[in-house]
């Protein structure tokens, strides 16, 4: 859209220089977008586990009435279906939580060591069950962020869940910290190594988009919902934060967080 203005002038003389004002509506045309996809995304992955409850649930009312079997085995496929729109309803509350505080400052000081543990502590039983160990590599330096606690611990049990669930074949999962500096300026690189099966280069790039799913099957077994690295990119954003994927297929995936750091 573009707006030409009369520049005016004093001497009652007619003007002759106008001044032209490019809108550029394509941001905000763009941001529209993504909304309207994602209200649409967002209903259509609740309609899916929905329509399959009320298809249980009318078969379960007519032709499958008096058996005992079927019963069991849909109830425990019912089961599954609720807690799938659960999760999904769960992620999508805090999605819009962390959208809201987006442009509040973080002022707390974190000790991404302390965070890292606590992470750790609390995936290990999920680890246990995928035969993983979770390993710290924490450093000798202190890595003091200014940040959110709670929403930090998100973030890392985000990364660690993706990286037990996905790289379960690894045997092992690493969260390491290196401090450094980044043009004279102090940073933190807080990462979690995983050893499984990685992802191709192609998908990288939209990882973090909502709903994206590099495998819609196996994700789906995995019971996904497609907003955790969403959850993690809007968080990072209100810390002024990096997120850096590195994998190879075949090699598993680093997912490494840059924060500046608090000396
Ligand atoms: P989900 O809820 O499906 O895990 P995420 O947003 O957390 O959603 O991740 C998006 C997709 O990225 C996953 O479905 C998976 O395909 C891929 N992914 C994420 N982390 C890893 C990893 N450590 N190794 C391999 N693939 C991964």
């Amino acid at each position: 859209q573009i707006e030409v203005l009369p520049i005016p002038r004093h001497d009652g003389v007619p003007p002759v220089f106008f001044l032209i004002i490019f809108y550029d509506r394509t941001a905000a045309r763009a941001t529209e977008r993504i909304r309207t996809d994602f209200v649409a995304n967002a209903s259509h992955e609740l309609r899916t586990p929905l329509a399959s409850l009320i298809g249980f649930i009318e078969t379960l009312q007519g032709p499958a009435k008096d058996d005992a079997g079927a019963r069991e085995r849909f109830l425990e496929i019912m089961r599954d279906q609720a807690g799938r729109m659960s999760r999904l309803i769960d992620d999508l509350l805090s999605l819009s939580r962390i959208e809201m505080k987006r442009h509040l400052p973080v002022s707390e000081p974190v000790d991404l060591g302390d965070t890292l543990k606590k992470v750790g502590d609390q995936l290990a039983p999920l680890a246990r069950q995928m035969s993983l160990v979770i390993e710290l590599d924490l450093g000798a330096e202190p890595a003091r962020v200014a940040g959110d606690a709670d929403e930090l611990i998100q973030v890392f049990s985000n990364l660690v869940e993706n990286a037990c669930k996905y790289g379960r074949s690894g045997g092992r999962v690493i969260l390491r910290l290196r401090t450094g500096e980044e043009h004279g300026r102090p940073i933190v690189d807080a990462s979690v190594v995983d050893f499984g099966p990685g992802i191709p280069i192609e998908h990288q790039p939209r990882l973090t988009e909502r709903f994206y799913r590099v495998d819609v099957g196996s994700s789906r077994a995995m019971k996904g919902t497609g907003l955790g690295l969403a959850i993690v990119r809007n968080i990072l954003l209100r810390h002024k934060a990096r997120l850096l994927v590195q994998s190879e297929p075949g090699h598993g995936a680093t997912f490494t967080t840059r924060f500046g750091r608090l000396s």
